[in-house]
């Protein structure tokens, strides 16, 4: 077993004990599930929605080249500078290269899991160059020293009263304030820095291809600030965010929103083509779009997880997922939780280094329900076993207790062979991997043959 997957599965063993933990994610996840049949009330039928959205993200996957370079063409003639990063490094050494040139000393982002992804508030910080957090959520968990917990609702597993005790303790604020004191005070704070800031950094929700834009979808205003109001902005988006056209957003904006918070529409959504025009008063004064790469094209390039690259990372898998319910976001030690970050972290950090999420898994199916955009994230979980195992990522042990429970399936005469009691003992003590983390199998008394002769005499 790796480190990575003993870490995981000792966090996950802590975790899913934790009953306040539960009692929490139980609440926030409760108010989620009663929003959203509020908000698919918009959808004349909402699964022609699903299904429409689908072919959208098949047409732009299947030719990403294509419109990648179409929207580097469009952006550029409007002055914004497309990069492209190969892997979390490039993206780090263009935002720091940019940083020298500009002389920042504070840069402002909004939230942005392709950010955390290249780990760039860490980078930054080595770098001298102070990295403020200014989405609501995510403020609190740079306060707290924490990553994000949820890719839509990164402080999810903190209570109001946890919030309050950590300004108290962070910021000198008085104990116990209410949800909008605290707003208030992070709304001061941060605006402090929308001021001081040089550079803002943003991620994008899509690729707008045919106009050479990007879109922003947030509730707070602050990737707008963030995007505005410093001299320079810097996008970071993962290939992958492209929608063939600006007229595809009536599609996905309505269902982020809805299968995201529950709302009908999120409260601001901007779409940014390039930067300030000289006939325009507002904007920044550069804008410079990094396309990141780091392991998609491995998703791309194999034709059945390539659906994963649909993803609109609106976290309806998460709420739905009985396993995330039950460790939360932290134990996966991802960027990217719950079953979308089971199915492509393999692709994205190695197969052999985080096989084992695949695993993690009852396979329900209740993800591919949820999801806006259809994917079939339960068949990629088993797509990602069989692509572990394909490509050697297997032990031996595991493959010759496969190959003797393949054999001894597929022979009626060692079915038939030895009783129950032998069939439990070798089933449950000598492949003692299977009963670790399950219970044991008990075998049934009468085998198939057995039962069948008994049900003809009767
Ligand atoms: S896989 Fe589907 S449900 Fe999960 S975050 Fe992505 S779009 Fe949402």
């Amino acid at each position: 077993m790796t480190n990575t997957a003993a870490s995981f599965i000792a966090k996950s063993t802590i975790k899913a004990a934790d009953l306040d933990h539960r009692r929490k994610i139980n609440f926030n996840i409760g108010k989620y599930n009663s929003v959203v049949p509020l908000g698919k009330q918009q959808f004349a039928d909402v699964m022609i929605t699903r299904e429409a959205a689908k072919n959208k993200k098949w047409d732009a996957i299947e030719h990403l080249d294509k419109y990648l370079e179409e929207f580097e063409k469009k952006i550029t003639a409007r002055g914004a500078r497309v990069l492209w990063a190969n892997d979390t490094k490039e993206a780090q050494e263009y935002i720091g290269a940019i940083c020298r040139e500009k002389n920042c000393k504070t840069l402002v982002k909004s939230k942005s899991m392709v950010t955390e992804e290249i780990h760039l508030n860490s980078y930054l910080e080595e770098h001298g160059i102070e990295s403020v957090e200014t989405d609501l959520g995510e403020y609190i968990q740079q306060l707290d020293g924490e990553p994000p917990y949820h890719i839509v609702t990164p402080a999810m597993h903190k209570s109001k009263e946890d919030v309050a005790k950590l300004f108290a303790q962070k910021l000198g604020t008085p104990g116990g304030l209410t949800p909008e004191e605290l707003t208030l005070v992070a709304r001061k704070k941060l605006r402090e820095k929308y001021v001081q800031a040089e550079v803002g950094v943003t991620g994008a929700n899509f690729i707008l291809p045919d106009i050479g834009a990007i879109a922003l979808t947030e509730n707070e205003g602050n990737a707008r600030l963030t995007s505005a109001w410093p001299k320079t902005h810097i996008v970071v988006v993962g290939i992958e965010k492209v929608i063939p056209s600006v007229h595809d957003l009536h599609l996905f904006w309505p269902l982020l929103s809805t299968f995201g918070t529950g709302q009908k529409v999120t409260v601001y959504n901007t779409i940014l083509a390039g930067p300030r025009q000289p006939n325009e008063r507002d904007g920044p004064e550069e804008m410079i779009v990094i396309l990141l790469d780091n392991g998609r094209t491995n998703l791309l390039s194999n034709p059945v997880a390539r659906e994963a690259l649909y993803c609109i990372r609106c976290g309806a898998c998460l709420n739905a997922c009985p396993v995330y319910k039950n460790i939360g976001g932290h134990a996966y030690e991802t960027t990217y939780s719950g079953p979308i970050g089971k199915v492509i972290t393999p692709y994205l950090r190695g197969m052999d280094e985080y096989k084992h999420l695949s695993y993690a898994s009852s396979l329900c199916g209740n993800c591919t329900e949820v999801c806006p955009v259809r994917i079939n994230l339960h068949e990629l979980l088993l797509n990602n076993r069989h692509e572990a195992v394909k490509q050697g990522n297997s032990s031996l042990a595991e493959r010759l207790a496969w190959q003797a429970w393949k054999t001894a399936s597929l022979s009626r005469l060692l079915m038939n062979s030895g009783n129950a009691k032998m069939k439990n003992w070798v089933v449950n003590k000598v492949f003692k991997g299977w009963t670790t983390h399950r219970s044991e199998l008990d075998f049934s008394r009468k085998t198939f043959n057995e039962r069948w002769k008994e049900e003809r005499k009767a």
